[in-house]
Formats: C-alpha cells, structure tokens, sequence
C-alpha cells in the first residue's frame, strides 16, 4: 500500500475556488498570462486554461477582470474547518504557515483583522431650519489647505500696505486636504509610481516618495514631492531635499517600530540608482533611526534639514499612532517639527510582519483626537499642521477625520486601489498582477500611465466634490474653519468610553 506523505502545507485548506466554464470559454488564454501566481495554466495540448492548483489562488481577480466572456468565478473555497470560536481559521493558517516555515510570516496591506472601525461609530449632522445649508454646486466652499507651521501672530509692518507680514514659516499650498501617502519606488513599479505623481500635480496635491529615494525623471514633479528622510538614508542628497516638503519617518502604521526590506533582487539598476546603493544588494532600513535617540536628537536634524534647504521647505515628522501618540508629537512641537504626520493601525504597507501589523498600534480616529486635544491643551497645536492617515476608506472617512482634529488626510491604499488594486495583501511577494507592487518590468507594464493617472485624479476629485458637499450641508463655507469641529459629530457606537476619547457627544446629546 502506498502512503503518501503529505507536507503540512498540503494539509492547508485552499482560501480560494477558481472556476472555469469552457462552455463559455472561446480559448483566448488571457486567464492563464494575467496569473502571475501559477494558479490558472494554459493545455498546451488540449489548448484550453485549466487550473492547476486552488490553493495558489490570490483571488487578485486579475483572471476574472480581464476575460472577454466571464467564464471565470474566483469566490470563497467551500471547504472549511471545523468551526471553532477560538481556534477560528485565521489561527489555523498562522500555525500551518508558522510550522511549514519556521519563520516571522511577512504579509502585504493594512491590517485585515476584525478591529472595530471607529470612523462607522460616527456621523455628523446637517443644517435645518435656523442654520442655512450652502449649496456647493453653486455657492464658494473652500477647501485649499495649507502643510506647515502655522504663525503665532499676524505682525503687520506696514499698515497703508495692507497684510504684509513678516516671518511666515514656509508652507506649502496644497487644492484640498489630502495627499497621497509614502510609498517608495521598489516596492512599486515604474509606472505605478509616476502616475500617482502626475495625479498629484493635476490635483494641485502632494506625494510622498516613501523611503526609496526620487529618481531622476521624477525630479520635474519636485513642487509636489515630499521627500521622505527615513532610517535607511537612501537616496538623500541635495536633489532630494529640494521639494515641496521633507519628512522624517519615524514610525509607520503598519508596523510600528520596525524598519524597511528591499530584497537584493528587486533592486534592479534603476532602483539601485534611485537609492544610491549598489546593484544586488538589500536595502536595509533599521527600526530606530540611529541617530534619534531624544527629542533633542529630532531636533537638531530638522534644523539640519532647514538649514539645508534654506528654511524654505516645511520639514515634518511621521510616526505610528500608539498609545503615547499625544505625548511625543508635543515633543515633535518642541522639536521644531511644521507638520506630524501620525499613521493608524490599519495603515497598508508594502510587506510587513503579520504578528506587527495585525497587533500593533492603535486605530487613528483616537490617535487624533487624543493629540489634537493634547497639543490644544498645551497652547500649541497651531505650531503644526496635523496630517492623518491609516485606511481613509472614503471621504466620509475624510471628514471624519478632519471633524476630529487633523487638518489634512493622506491616503495610499485607496490610490492603489484606484489603479487597479484588489487588496489581495500579495504586495510583499513582488509579483504583484496588476503590475503595481512589483519591480519586474514585464507586470509593471501592466500599469497603463495615462489611465492610471486619470483615475487617481478622478478619486481626488470625487473625494473633494463630496467634501464641498458635506461641508455645504453642514453650512461650512471653508475646511478650515471645520478643523477639530467635534460638535458636528455624534457618535452612535456602543462604547461611551470610546466617545469620551473621541471627545464626541452621543447621539440625542
Ligand atoms: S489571476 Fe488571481 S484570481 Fe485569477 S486564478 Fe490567478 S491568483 Fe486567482
Ligand atoms: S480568459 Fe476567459 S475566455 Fe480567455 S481562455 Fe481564460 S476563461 Fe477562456
Ligand atoms: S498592490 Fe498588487 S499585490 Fe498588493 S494588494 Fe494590491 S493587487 Fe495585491
């Protein structure tokens, strides 16, 4: 009798069923090219797609996207565990995965777990009788916004002159409220990555370069960059100071405390350039930036940073929302920051730990609003522009965030999104179908750079449109008059804990 031993891996249950009607299929073999997980395979004999193996499947819905008669169905496998309470299917996976590799499990994205959205808890209210709504398709609502430190006071040196003022930290205008968040050439592809530059400057917006340096041809786009100065150093010279506006990563949402990994075979020529690191060889970020060990330490390289730019470029800082948030940006205050950026629990990435990702930090809707109170109280929020991020789902989510205290959004997964993304959490793997996180040439041609921008310019001006019109039925006539306005939330949550964070009156307050 043959027994055959089976790996623990072949034990695991496929997430994914993948099925192919050839009644309907007119043998185009499309599926088969677009699956860069060797899921669906091409019978060279039978000249027909089959499918190889379900449990390859990403459910990227690459396959099913781009067949010309929808022969293809990509769902949940229907083979399941036995259901536990406790040992539900995500543990199982993490212990077959962790006892076939032995090794820290690297998944891509935000985190997927369960945790409780707070943005869902809360809703804001509209104008009725007494308040007048603004009609924003025909009445002004303005949302430019400005990222840098704000002045102390308005110091007028020549009345018959008007408004001159003098000493106005640099800042940086930008058409609304939102940017597009760090993401480094590397992890993406080519083309991924300049089409969301090109959207930024269409929308009048900003981007950030992620720690992977800014490559020569993007250099034109430098009044809608902002660079990132991250523990690794790459790429940081005098080209890539001279942006809109610099930022000292500190801490990412999605892992918290830990640094950056590109691996050696994704650090081609144009990407080795780019960092200024041989051809081959890893990119390597440490978790601590090595020489920020106190606030004083923070501050003498922002004023390294200001100097080195002149004091014309608003010099910010990033960290991971955690539960002293509120504390250290007060620190990054009295560093000189112009603007903290902090990055919620939910926040994507390109490849992290999934024990780090899926357990650490806190959600950005109390991160905010704790440091925005924080800083209030201390007579020193308005030195800061506070940029937040961490899975802005939409603009409601927006808003949201705005109503608690941040004066401006940043968003990258949902731009990913916008060029194709399905969320499938593969980023780290680098064969990514929709040719966004990938640094092989061949998948990032999939990535098709006019449309690509367009739709990314299309999310940013759905986002501003709904912003206008949420504003106007809330009779707001600018977005920053709107900033901190926690009055026009309430919360409908379970939790009056939560609420008392938020600093948000239950609904019926
Ligand atoms: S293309 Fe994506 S969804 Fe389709 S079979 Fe391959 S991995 Fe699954
Ligand atoms: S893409 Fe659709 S039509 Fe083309 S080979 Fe695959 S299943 Fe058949
Ligand atoms: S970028 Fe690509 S690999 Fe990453 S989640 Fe999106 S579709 Fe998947």
């Amino acid at each position: 009798m043959n027994h055959e031993l089976k790996t623990i891996q072949d034990t695991m249950l496929a997430k994914f069923k993948v099925d192919i009607d050839l009644d309907k299929c007119t043998k185009c073999r499309r599926c088969a090219v677009n699956c860069t997980y060797d899921c669906i395979k091409w019978d060279k004999d039978e000249k027909k797609p089959y499918v190889s193996k379900d449990s390859n499947c990403v459910a990227c819905q690459r396959c099913t996207v781009f067949c010309p008669v929808d022969a293809i169905t990509v769902r949940n496998h229907p083979g399941t565990y036995s259901p536990h309470a406790n040992w539900t299917t995500y543990y199982h996976r993490v212990i077959y995965e962790n006892a076939r590799t032995g090794r820290v499990l690297l998944t891509g994205m935000g985190c997927d777990q369960p945790k409780p959205s707070v943005f869902d808890n809360l809703v804001w209210d509209a104008c009725q009788v007494t308040n007048p709504a603004i009609d924003a398709l025909r009445e002004p609502v303005e949302t430019v916004t400005f990222l840098g430190k704000k002045i102390d006071r308005l110091d007028v040196k020549d009345m018959k002159k008007g408004y001159e003022v003098e000493d106005i930290p640099p800042n940086v205008r930008m058409s609304m409220p939102l940017f597009i968040g760090h993401m480094s050439l590397g992890s993406l592809s080519y083309n991924a990555y300049i089409s969301m530059i090109r959207a930024a400057e269409k929308v009048g917006t900003l981007m950030g370069t992620g720690e992977g340096g800014l490559h020569v041809s993007l250099r034109p786009y430098k009044a809608n960059i902002v660079s990132e100065v991250a523990s690794g150093r790459f790429g940081v010279g005098p080209d890539y100071l001279d942006v809109a506006a610099l930022e000292i990563k500190i801490g990412q949402g999605a892992k918290p405390g830990h640094g950056g990994q590109l691996p050696g075979e994704k650090v081609n020529e144009m990407i080795a350039d780019t960092r200024g690191i041989p051809e081959g060889t890893d990119a390597l970020s440490p978790n601590p930036q090595h020489d920020i060990y106190s606030i004083e330490d923070l501050k003498t390289l922002i004023a390294a940073l200001h100097e080195a730019t002149d004091y014309k470029v608003p010099v910010g800082v990033k960290i991971a929302a955690v539960n002293n948030a509120p504390a250290i940006a007060s620190g990054i205050v009295h560093a000189n920051a112009d603007f903290i950026t902090i990055d919620g629990l939910r926040g994507g990435t390109g490849a992290a730990p999934r024990v780090v990702r899926d357990n650490t930090g806190i959600p950005i809707e109390l991160a905010v609003a704790a440091t925005d109170r924080h800083l209030t109280r201390q007579g020193i929020r308005h030195k800061v522009t506070l940029v937040a991020g961490g899975s802005l789902r939409s603009s409601a989510d927006l808003v949201k965030m705005l109503a608690l205290g941040a004066d401006c959004g940043m968003i990258s997964t949902s731009v990913l999104m916008a060029m194709g993304c399905t969320v499938c959490q593969q980023c780290h793997r680098g064969q990514c179908s929709w040719g966004i996180a990938t640094g092989r040439p061949d998948l990032g041609k999939r990535v098709d750079v006019e449309w690509a921008t367009q739709r990314v310019v299309n999310l940013f001006n759905a986002w501003h449109a709904e912003l206008e019109e949420v504003l106007g039925i809330m009779g707001i006539d600018a977005v920053e008059s709107f900033i901190g306005n926690r009055g026009r939330l309430r919360y409908i949550g379970p939790n009056p804990h939560e609420a008392q964070i938020l600093g948000v009156k239950h609904a019926g307050e």
